[in-house]
C-alpha cells in the first residue's frame, strides 16, 4: 500500500476513509455520495483543503481553536515535555510538574472558591465525574438519596453514556438507551422557539421556575445537583433571557441543590470574560471545562471544583479516575495556551476590538429576508432562518432541511460555519481581526442569498 500523505489525490483519500474511518455525527450516506473534505494544514483563522482551498473556520474547529492555528510554541512545549516525561499518571498519590502547574493556574483563572481541579480527557469525561462526584459528594454528606441531576431538553455536555444522558439531545437519547436512570431534563429557555406570545423577560423566569417545579416534584432530598452551559452552545447558541440565570440561582440557593456550570464551549474567553460564569453572573460549585483549555491543541477537560465540594470527596477515596487524568503534555500544552492567552492579552482584543466588530457584522445580517432573530454573546451567535421574519414561523419542511442547505452553502463559500437544526451559528477563533470578521459577513451573506434562491 502506497503512504497515506497529503500527496495523495482528494478522491483517493476520500474512498480511504469512506472505506474505514467511522465519523462521528455523519451520515454514512453522506460519506459514502461525497466524501469528506481533507483537511491539510491551517494557520490563524484558515483552514486548507486538500483541493487547495483557504477555509475561514467560523467555528473554532470545535469551538475550541480560541488562540487560533499554528502556535509553534505549544508545539516546542509538547515536544520538550514529551522528551522529559512523555506519560505518567496522577493516581496513587503521584504527580507531576504539569499538572501542578496547570491546577495552580486554573485555580487562580477560576472565579470564587473554586480552587481544585479533576482532570480528564474530554467534556465527556469530565461530566461523567460531575455526575459521579455531586452524587458521591451527597452520599459522604448522609443522604445518599440526593442523587437526580436535573438537566435541560437541547443540551449537550457530551457522548459518553454519563454525558450524554446529561444532555437532553433526543437524537442521541434515541439510540443506545439513554439516557440512564436518575436524570430529569427541564425545558430550555429558547425564547424565538418556544416563548409564544410571551416577553423574554417573562419567558426566562418561567422557564427556571421549571427546575422549582422538578425539584418539588422529585422531593428536595433527592436532587443533588442542577447542571447547564451558560450558554447552550451545540443547542444553537441560545442566550436565555437576563431574567433566567438570577432565578435559576435562587432556586438552587433555596433547595441546597449543587450547580453545575458546564464551561466547556464558554470557558477560556469565549462570552468575553475567562468563564460564561462571570459574563452571566452564576455562582457554581463545579464548572465543567475542555476546549479553550488547550484551544483544542491537546485532548484535555476537567471539573473545577469549589472549595467545600473539594474538601467533602477529599475526605475518603473517590473510586474515578482517567488514565489520562492530568496527562502531562496536554497539561504543558494546556498551561502554554493559557499563557498566550494572558501574556497576549487575547481578552482585552476579545472585548474591544473583536466583539465589536463581529456583534455589528452578525446584526448586520438581520435585515436579510431569511434571518429571523440574530443574537450574540461575546465571540458566539447564531442566526434563527425563517420563512417569514416577523411572525417567527417555521419552515414548512423538516427542520434542519434549511439549515443544512444553508450549511452547504457556507462551505461552498470557503466558510465554516455551523447549523442545529434551522439556527446557523458562529464561534471563530478568539484573536480573529476584523478585516477576517467582514470577511465572513461576506461570505455569510452570499450563502444566504443562494440559500435563499434554493428555497423559493
Ligand atoms: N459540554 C459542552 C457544553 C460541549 O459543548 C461539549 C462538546 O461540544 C462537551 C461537553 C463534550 O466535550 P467533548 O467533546 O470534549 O467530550
Amino acid at each position: 500500500m502506497p503512504a497515506i500523505t497529503n500527496h495523495l489525490p482528494t478522491s483517493e483519500l476520500q474512498a480511504l476513509d469512506a472505506a474505514h474511518h467511522m465519523h462521528p455525527f455523519t451520515a454514512g450516506g453522506e460519506l459514502a455520495a461525497k466524501g469528506a473534505r481533507v483537511i491539510t494544514r491551517a494557520n490563524g483563522v484558515f483552514l486548507h483543503d486538500s483541493e487547495g482551498n483557504e477555509i475561514l473556520d467560523g467555528m473554532a474547529g470545535l469551538w475550541c481553536v480560541n488562540i487560533g492555528y499554528g502556535r509553534g510554541e505549544l508545539a516546542d512545549v509538547a515536544a520538550r515535555q514529551m522528551r522529559e516525561l512523555p506519560y505518567y499518571n496522577t493516581f496513587f498519590q503521584t504527580t507531576h510538574v504539569p499538572a501542578i502547574a496547570l491546577t495552580q493556574k486554573i485555580a487562580e483563572l477560576a472565579p470564587g472558591d473554586l480552587n481544585h481541579v479533576f482532570f480528564a480527557g474530554s467534556g465527556s469525561e469530565a461530566n461523567d465525574t460531575n455526575l459521579r462526584m455531586v452524587r458521591t459528594y451527597w452520599a459522604i454528606k448522609g443522604k445518599p438519596d440526593k442523587h437526580i441531576v436535573i438537566s435541560r431538553k437541547n443540551a449537550y455536555h457530551g457522548s459518553s453514556v454519563g454525558s450524554g444522558s446529561l444532555g437532553g439531545m433526543t437524537a442521541m437519547h434515541a439510540q443506545g438507551g439513554l439516557p440512564i436512570p436518575g436524570i430529569v431534563h427541564i425545558d430550555q429557555p429558547n425564547w424565538w422557539a418556544e416563548g409564544g406570545s410571551m416577553s423574554r423577560e417573562e419567558f426566562g423566569v418561567s422557564r427556571a421556575k421549571q427546575l422549582e417545579v422538578a425539584i418539588l416534584e422529585h422531593g428536595e432530598d433527592k436532587v443533588a445537583a442542577f447542571i447547564a452551559e451558560p450558554i447552550q452552545g451545540a443547542g444553537g447558541v441560545i442566550i436565555p433571557p437576563e431574567t433566567y440565570w438570577p432565578e435559576i440561582q435562587r432556586i438552587c440557593d433555596k433547595y441546597d441543590i449543587l450547580l453545575i456550570a458546564d464551561e466547556v464551549i464558554c470557558g477560556f474567553g469565549r462570552t468575553g470574560n475567562w468563564f460564561g460564569s462571570q459574563t452571566l453572573g452564576i455562582k457554581p460549585h463545579i464548572m465543567t471545562i475542555a476546549k479553550g483549555l488547550s484551544s483544542g491543541y491537546q485532548p484535555i477537560g476537567g471539573s473545577i471544583v469549589c472549595d467545600e465540594v473539594a474538601e467533602v470527596i477529599g475526605s475518603g477515596e473517590f473510586n474515578h479516575g482517567y488514565t489520562y487524568s492530568g496527562h502531562p503534555v496536554a497539561a504543558a500544552v494546556a498551561l502554554e495556551n493559557l499563557r498566550i492567552l494572558e501574556e497576549e492579552n487575547v481578552l482585552d482584543h476579545v472585548r474591544d476590538v473583536a466583539m465589536p466588530a463581529l456583534h455589528e457584522m452578525w446584526h448586520g445580517l438581520a435585515d436579510h429576508p431569511l434571518v429571523g432573530e440574530t443574537t450574540i454573546t461575546g465571540m458566539m451567535g447564531s442566526l434563527a432562518l425563517t420563512p417569514h421574519k416577523d411572525s417567527r414561523a417555521k419552515f414548512a419542511m423538516d427542520a434542519g432541511t434549511a439549515g443544512f442547505m444553508c450549511r452547504e452553502r457556507c462551505f461552498a463559500n470557503n466558510l465554516v460555519m455551523r447549523h442545529v437544526y434551522d439556527r446557523m451559528v458562529i464561534s471563530p477563533p478568539l484573536i480573529i481581526t476584523p478585516d477576517e470578521i467582514a470577511e465572513i459577513g461576506r461570505r455569510a451573506r452570499t450563502a444566504l442569498d443562494e440559500c435563499y434562491v434554493q428555497l423559493k
